[in-house]
């Protein structure tokens, strides 16, 4: 015990040798895709920054189906063979009835290895000058005048890092939006739990991604099969909470056995994904929110990988822009939002209202979607897949889905 004699010493304890606070002029919260591209690109900008990642290690576990558009990906970075799981040529949408509309699409997309593209990411980023810290997880910040201040759990260790930009860049569950300010609560129906195996079977078709949709199969989801070739696949389902009481492996467990009777599982991930609305305002003072902590995934069919690295790049843009002005009040970051609305707001809300009318459906209606696709392409091979189009020559063919969706898309 510390005694009041041994305090009052005859001379001031000299604090200076205690660890300063470390001070960084960006500071990113989490290393997935949408942190890593951001602290690349700050760092090439000349911003000492900062990425604080819970996780022991980057990009492991892998919480994801791993596809990803070929333009998504390229936009950004040319593809290393290491990243390259396989190559997608086309998808398949089967309905509840188990008839399949397929469309061919030469460069459709990829397969990645998340865990090395995600490490790599970070790695590039590391290269371009950024400092990384793996096992230290954000616990709050404080906002101020001069600054801002992280609260950082790092080896059992509290300590504060200060930085004039915070970014949450922590993923669906992410709180740095909400202690910023932002209004982040998600309704219930706007988010899907999901399951994935890594399932080896002996014969899974490498070239198409699949997506079967059904009530029974699937309620306010569906289930996917994403080769990674060598008779290894993703293999996962999503649901709604709101529309089932049984959790997603439940349903995961009757399509393996029906598709893949006999395949061994060799890995299970658990996640959720945002099936709402982008998160708006994604700025406040002195922050910005990116990736899916900024809802940017798309409602309709969970994908994320591609507008994390967009609303990364987007965002680096916008923070370069504050620290040339100085300014890093919520007007000086507004920037950042009119960037991502411009290029794939329009987009996401259209998908989000087709996700609404999606989940009004029966399966006789989802048995009529199917066959009309499958009528729009019988089998052609298209130059590009373009949702918006499909969706909207889907739902004029059948008056019965017209009248359904009048009031939610514009058709
Ligand atoms: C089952 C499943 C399948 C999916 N399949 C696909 C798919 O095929 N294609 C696709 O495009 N998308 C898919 N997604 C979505 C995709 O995984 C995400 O959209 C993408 O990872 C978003 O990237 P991000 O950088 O925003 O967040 P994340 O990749 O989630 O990264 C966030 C990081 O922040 C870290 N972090 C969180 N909190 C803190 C904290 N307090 N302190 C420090 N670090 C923190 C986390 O550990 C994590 O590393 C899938 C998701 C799930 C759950």
């Amino acid at each position: 015990m510390v005694t009041q004699k041994w305090l009052d010493l005859p001379f001031r304890v000299n604090y200076t040798w205690f660890p300063q606070m470390e001070k960084f002029e960006v500071i990113v919260v989490g290393a997935g895709p949408a942190g890593s591209i951001l602290a690349k690109d700050c760092a090439q900008a000349g911003l000492d920054t900062l990425i604080l990642e819970k996780r022991p290690r980057v990009g492991i576990p892998v919480l994801c189906a791993e596809g990803i558009d070929t333009q998504g990906l390229e936009d950004h970075f040319p593809p290393r063979p290491s990243w390259i799981a396989s190559r997608i040529e086309g998808g398949r949408l089967y309905g509840p009835n188990g008839e399949a509309a397929e469309v061919k699409h030469p460069r459709a997309g990829y397969i990645l290895e998340r865990a090395i593209f995600d490490r790599d990411l970070a790695a590039l980023a590391t290269r371009a000058g950024a400092t990384i810290w793996v096992g230290a997880e954000a616990l709050g910040m404080d906002v101020g005048e001069k600054g801002v201040e992280v609260r950082v759990k790092r080896a059992g260790r509290e300590m504060r890092v200060k930085g004039q930009v915070v970014v949450g860049a922590d993923g669906i569950g992410s709180k740095v939006g909400r202690w910023g300010g932002l209004r982040t609560r998600l309704a219930p129906g706007d988010l899907v739990s999901c399951c994935q195996y890594l399932l080896a079977y002996k014969k899974i078709s490498s070239e198409f991604v699949e997506f079967h949709i059904g009530n029974l199969l699937a309620p306010g989801g569906y289930a996917w099969v994403f080769s990674k070739g060598d008779g290894l696949a993703n293999v996962g389902l999503a649901i709604s909470s709101a529309k089932s009481q049984k959790g997603p492996k439940h349903f995961l467990d009757l399509f393996v056995q029906r598709i893949f009777p006999g395949a061994e599982v060799l890995g299970i991930t658990w996640g959720a994904v945002s099936t709402s609305k982008p998160l708006s305002p994604s700025f406040a003072r002195r922050l910005l929110v990116v990736g899916d902590a900024a809802r940017l995934t798309d409602p309709l069919s969970g994908a994320g990988i591609a507008n994390a690295l967009r609303s990364g790049a987007w965002a680096a843009e916008t923070i370069k822009e504050a620290f040339d002005r100085g300014d890093f009040s919520a007007n000086s970051l507004r920037g950042y939002e009119k960037k991502w609305k411009k290029g794939i707001g329009r987009e996401l809300y259209f998908r989000y209202r087709a996700k609404e009318v999606f989940l009004k459906l029966t399966d006789k209606e989802l048995n009529e979607v199917t066959g009309i696709a499958k009528e729009m392409f019988a089998g052609r091979s298209v130059k590009s897949i373009e949702v918006k189009k499909i969706v909207k020559g889907i739902v004029r063919s059948s008056p019965r889905l017209l009248r359904l969706a009048k009031h939610l898309i514009s058709i």
